[in-house]
């Protein structure tokens, strides 16, 4: 170490400046150059344009929409299924039809190794469909119910809500032709978006049966075929290819057009019409809040009778913006080769309900922060767990399984020994309550147990634990979110 000798304080300013810089209070420098290694640079891989990652920060939504979708479909008894990812090509392009853009341009397809043309699913009814009749579920009770929550793949253009790889949550009932049937559905995915605290409203219309739109296409064609010069480039290919998907168009003129042109509603038979009537009537029945849209057609070949499409309440209504879609498809299940078996199904987009969910607390944060500190309510949930020494960190672990046995959760930082470090979380997770266990805690079985708010503190045998902590979800129960804990 170096020392100061007191001789310094006699030298002259000049050669002062010199002298001090000799003088070292910290340990010397190395001051020899770095050697730079000859270090290839990895360029790491990105992410695939249209895909994403759900991170932990976002994950809970992710969470909360599965923990939903199984609960709410399990309410209407609908079972889980689970059909592969990669599929036979031939399946979409036979059932969602070759003249819609998911098949004409939106398809991953590649070719088997064993021959024969394969891809990733970018819906999951065909898959159902195939499934139904693979497996022979005609023999069973029916309808079959099903749910299902899994990723789709669609070759699009990326934007805002439109991925790539998206997640998909529907439900198929198969086997019924009945109002009841549809009417339930839209119910079932009318509670689910409750459940998450989000008003929709249902566009809905009746697209009736195979030869009812048979006969409505022509007289469509021959209204289209007259403004043809008048359409966008793309609707006069779509007059050929898909002339329902007119209806779909962004472009003002095509629109102008399409108000005009004949309503499907009114080429529908007696009985297709009364059959969409009940539908309405059980839903008001059940106060679905819908409107009736006579140019919503879907777009999708399988597509009969009942179409309907969810979005906010208040809401944009763009294509983009449908947060589900789905309608009857009586006819599928034949035309893939299996029996003439009715069915009808929807699928909601797991990602648009993730964003308005995570739009929604970003404006709650947004209101908290705008707020004075000292306005600012704090909501203090759930119990943390700090330990301190060796023994305690032991019986920590054993305390934390032993209550998660009994159904509580208790949150911890176990890697961590400081208990400073382990209050700051505590802090951080605005939890209630801390239970700290010290080495004397160990020895006489007790564990401190800290109000987080006023800093009180108590010492609790260990076997009074899942009580005490039992009795804090309780009041947890009662406290009204947003206002201050009650004393
Ligand atoms: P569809 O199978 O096209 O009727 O879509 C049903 C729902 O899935 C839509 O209403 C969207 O919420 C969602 N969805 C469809 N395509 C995408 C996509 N490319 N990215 C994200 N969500 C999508």
């Amino acid at each position: 170490m170096p020392r100061i000798s007191q001789k310094t304080k006699r030298i002259s300013p000049a050669s002062k400046k010199r002298k001090v810089k000799k003088i070292r209070l910290s340990p010397k420098r190395n001051t020899k150059k770095k050697e730079t290694k000859n270090v290839k640079k990895i360029n790491t891989p990105n992410l695939l344009r249209g895909f994403k990652d759900i991170l932990p920060e976002t994950s809970k939504y992710f969470v909360g929409i599965l923990n939903t979708a199984q609960n709410i479909s399990e309410a209407y008894n609908y079972s889980y299924i689970e059909t592969p990812i990669l599929e036979p090509a031939q399946l979409f392009i036979r059932s969602l039809g070759k003249a819609t853009d998911v098949v004409d341009k939106e398809m991953y397809i590649f070719d088997n190794k064993e021959g024969g043309k394969i891809c990733l699913r970018p819906e999951a009814t065909a898959s159902i469909a195939r499934a139904y009749i693979n497996h022979g579920l005609q023999t069973k009770p029916q309808p079959i119910k099903v749910w299902y929550l899994g990723p789709m793949f669609r070759h699009d253009r990326p934007q805002a809500g439109r991925y790539r790889q998206f997640h998909q949550f529907g439900c198929e009932s198969i086997g019924e032709r009945d109002p009841i049937v549809d009417a339930e559905l839209i119910s079932l995915a009318y509670n689910f978006f409750l459940d998450l605290g989000i008003k929709t409203v249902v566009h809905i219309n009746s697209i009736g049966n195979l030869e009812e739109r048979e006969n409505y296409l022509a007289e469509l064609v021959a209204y289209l075929k007259l403004h043809k010069n008048l359409l966008s480039t793309d609707s006069k290919k779509r007059l050929t290819k898909n002339p329902l998907r007119i209806f779909d168009s962004k472009d003002e003129r095509d629109q102008q057009i399409m108000e005009e042109a004949p309503q499907i509603i009114d080429w529908l038979t007696d009985e297709s019409r009364d059959y969409f009537t009940e539908v309405l009537e059980y839903l008001d029945q059940v106060g679905v809040n819908y409107i009736l849209k006579p140019t919503l057609v879907r777009g999708l070949d399988y597509y009969t009778d009942t179409v309907f499409e969810f979005y906010l309440e208040e809401g944009e209504e763009t294509s983009q913006s449908a947060l589900a879609g789905g309608g009857r498809y009586d006819g599928l299940i034949e035309y893939l080769g299996g029996q003439e078996v009715p069915a009808c199904g929807f699928a909601i987009g797991v990602e648009r309900v993730m964003n308005i969910l995570q739009a929604r607390d970003e404006e709650k944060q947004k209101v908290y922060l705008s707020l004075p500190k000292k306005e600012r309510p704090r909501v203090l949930k759930g119990v943390f767990l700090a330990q301190l020494g060796k023994q305690a960190k032991k019986q920590a672990l054993y305390l934390i399984e032993r209550l998660r046995k009994d159904g509580l959760k208790i949150y911890h930082n176990l890697a961590k020994s400081s208990i400073k470090t382990q209050l700051e979380s505590a802090d951080k997770l605005n939890v209630a309550y801390t239970l700290i266990l010290g080495q004397k805690e160990v020895q006489e079985e007790s564990i401190i147990i800290r109000d987080m708010e006023s800093g009180v503190q108590e010492i609790i045998p260990q076997s009074k634990l899942k009580q005490k902590i039992l009795k804090i979800k309780d009041e947890e129960k009662i406290i009204n979110p947003g206002s201050k804990r009650k004393k």
